[in-house]
């Protein structure tokens, strides 16, 4: 049985950093919507920070939503148990992905 507390703390504080980043880029993302240079070369560097940033984003957000998960898991007390099959997850596998929420066996 893993140290859920230690766990929730951990994810806690991953949470906080991820929301303060995702509102961080979009914060510079509101701010660079505005009318884009007229220099094309400029242009196409403006479009790429944007797409980076916007790939950034997702990808925090969805880390958000992994976390959020685990820790309803945690909450009710199904934070090392399978979503497939019920059964327990492994420590190791925890360990290495916090976020886990099926089994080695249900993961494939
Ligand atoms: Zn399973």
């Amino acid at each position: 049985m893993p140290d859920t507390q230690a766990v929730r703390e951990h994810l806690l504080v991953k949470r906080a950093e991820l929301e303060e980043r995702v509102q961080r880029i979009d914060a510079d993302l509101r701010r660079r919507e505005q009318p884009l240079s007229a220099d094309f070369g400029e242009q196409v560097t403006e479009q790429e920070n944007l797409d980076a940033l916007y790939a950034i984003e997702s990808e925090g957000r969805l880390e958000l939503k992994k976390v959020e998960r685990a820790l309803e898991r945690i909450g009710r007390g199904e934070y090392a148990v399978c979503s497939r099959c019920g059964g327990p997850i492994g420590s190791a596998r925890l360990a290495a992905l916090p976020y886990a929420d099926t089994c080695i066996a249900c993961a494939d």
